[in-house]
């Protein structure tokens, strides 16, 4: 069965599946409850039909009994006949006054009863005038002819009225007859219409909701199987609503899936899965530039088969780690390519316990690890080849300078004076990038231990002192009793970098302030200046290898451009953070935090 389109909101259908019924039913009651009363009124008025006809009886028996008692009484008058006679005049005016009640409500009645009421006022007259003339002996009065006429015209207007009444009982229980058939057939109507109602509403119940929930619930299986769906359900109720977002959610999966098909196919890294038997089970394109083999011909492939044999114990102990701890790691390691080279590679593995899959990201490292080893001997061509000459250059310029090989003329000294400069900042650079160098690797050695900051302040006061004397700057330092845990000695060199630099990009007659305070577990160190500030680009590249604000910076000032780096290297080893605050042209705060004893 087809479902329809719907605008009603399922409350609203709801109230059209309970209120049809119910407004039917009402109907039906009100119908056969006003057939019913019909038929009670029917009832009534033949039943009170039948008592104007006994009344009507009774009336003409007791005129009979009036007549005889008069007859009688006139054969031998007694006192006991009087009083007969009396009884009966009453007996037919109470009668007379109950028919009177009980066609008072009957329209074609009433001109009969007035004239009967007017005849039998008329006889009972008449009668009491023969009884008292019967009682008087005065037979000349009495008017037979007349008395004649009266009785007659009595009879006949009683029959006049119980004509009538067999006439309304007729007329009753005719419309008794009707009405009880008519009641009966609105029953059957009722009931029919109801059943063609109840199915008409399970008809539009399903074409409504039950074939559209189906439907609704068809394609949410679907969405699940990321299969196609049926066409969504048309209309603007909730299941209309409902279904079209199960659309929208499916085509907006199908477009993250292409989207993550498109990362997949162009990553550059090869992104794979592994079986808990270490078998491919899914690998990606960058398999091809990176290991030399199509992902068809690694997929069911054992993964081990291309690591170089010298990785291959420490690639299983990872990747069992990996899955034994349901974790996600990362290793290096030496692969096999197609053609027969070493690859290092770098995989970050995660283990899927829901899919009991291995999920792997294998980068292939081999040139930042050939760019490591160039690095490494670049490193000891600065330390041996480059250092070593330099210092002896720079010694043998201070001993010309001082005229060990003899005097040197003035112009000469002069040059060998800056050469000697340009010489010291060479030295200073390549110790720099030795000691970043040496960081990097790991190969900084700390010796931590409880340090009084007090003592580290003394200390960079006395390096500094002096030239922020000739400089013209004020160092103020303001006390700390605190204990950090630190390298001493590093510690120095970050503070002696900073308040150096305070120092170098003040102008004279300012002012640089040393500040240290508890924060939680940290101490928090401030190096505050008044000099030329950091514009606020530039904050974070400061701290990067040879970030400086302005090119002269190294020329004029005769920076490197590392000390910064070197003390965020120091700082974050030590356990704490390093960062700087500025305004231009109105001075900086550099800080940082070392853990507290
Ligand atoms: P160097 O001072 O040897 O150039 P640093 O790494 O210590 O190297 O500093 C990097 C750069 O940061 C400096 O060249 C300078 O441009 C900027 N800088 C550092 N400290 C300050 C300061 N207190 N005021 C203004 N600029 C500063």
């Amino acid at each position: 069965m087809a479902p329809f389109k719907t605008n009603l909101k399922l409350a609203h259908q709801g109230l059209v599946l309970v209120s049809i019924p119910l407004v039917f039913e009402l109907v039906f009651v009100l119908s056969l409850s006003g057939l019913q009363h019909q038929t009670e009124i029917e009832a009534a008025r033949l039943s009170r039909s039948k008592d104007i006809l006994t009344e009507v009886n009774i009336l003409a028996s007791l005129f009979y009994e009036a007549v005889t008692t008069n007859i009688t009484a006139a054969a031998g008058k007694t006192a006991a006949l009087n009083n007969r006679f009396d009884d009966v005049v009453k007996r037919i005016r109470d009668h007379l006054g109950a028919l009177h009640s009980l066609t008072g409500g009957e329209r074609n009645q009433t001109a009969a009863m007035m004239r009967f009421e007017r005849t039998v006022d008329r006889t009972l007259r008449l009668l009491n005038q023969v009884h008292e003339s019967v009682d008087k002996g005065a037979w000349q009065d009495i008017n037979i002819e007349e008395s004649q006429q009266l009785l007659s015209e009595l009879v006949a207007d009683l029959r006049v009225v119980s004509r009538k009444q067999t006439e309304t009982q007729r007329e009753s229980s005719e419309n008794e007859r009707k009405a009880r058939r008519l009641v009966q057939q609105c029953v059957f109507a009722g009931v029919a219409v109801n059943v063609l109602l109840a199915l008409a509403l399970v008809v539009y119940f399903n074409k409504s909701t039950a074939a559209r929930l189906k439907i609704l619930m068809e394609n949410t299986l679907k969405l699940g199987r990321r299969e196609r769906l049926s066409p969504a359900l048309i209309g603007t109720d909730e299941l209309a609503h409902l279904d079209q977002t199960i659309h929208r959610m499916a085509e907006e999966l199908e477009l993250a899936i292409k989207k993550e098909r498109a990362i997949l196919d162009n990553a550059s890294d090869v992104i794979c899965s592994i079986d808990s038997l270490g078998n491919f089970t899914a690998v990606n394109p960058a398999a091809t530039d990176v290991l030399g083999y199509e992902p068809n011909e690694l997929i069911g492939k054992s993964s081990v088969r291309i690591v170089l044999p010298a990785a291959l114990q420490s690639t299983e102990r990872a990747l069992n780690s990996i899955i034994q701890n349901k974790s996600t790691g990362t290793f290096e390691n030496q692969m096999k390519h197609k053609d027969g080279r070493p690859i290092d590679t770098l995989w970050s593995a995660h283990w899927s316990e829901d899919e009991q899959q291995l999920f792997c990201v294998i980068h292939d490292i081999s040139a930042s690890k050939e760019m490591l080893r160039v690095k490494q001997q670049f490193v000891s061509t600065l330390s041996h080849d480059l250092r070593a000459p330099l210092s002896s250059l720079k010694v043998m310029h201070a001993s010309l300078i001082k005229g060990v090989y003899g005097q040197v003329p003035e112009a000469a000294s002069a040059k060998l004076q800056s050469a000697n400069l340009e010489l010291v900042r060479l030295i200073a650079l390549i110790n720099d990038l030795l000691e970043i160098e040496k960081m990097e690797s790991g190969k900084l050695e700390m010796e931590i231990r409880d340090v009084l900051i007090q003592s580290v302040f003394d200390q960079t006061a006395n390096a500094i002192g002096a030239s922020a004397e000739e400089a013209g700057i004020e160092l103020v330092i303001n006390p700390c009793d605190a204990v950090i845990k630190a390298d001493e000695r590093r510690l120095v060199q970050v503070m002696v970098n900073l308040v150096g630099n305070a120092v170098k990009f003040s102008t004279s007659g300012k002012s640089v302030v040393l500040i240290a305070c508890r924060q939680d577990l940290h101490l928090k160190v401030e190096v505050k200046d008044f000099g030329r500030g950091i514009p606020e680009s530039k904050l974070s590249a400061i701290f990067d290898r040879f970030g400086q604000v302005e090119s002269a910076d190294a020329t004029e000032k005769g920076g490197t451009g590392l000390g910064l780096a070197i003390c965020k290297a120091i700082v974050e080893q030590l356990g704490g953070e390093i960062g700087v605050r500025s305004k231009l042209d109105s001075g900086s705060i550099f800080w940082f935090t070392v853990p507290l004893s």
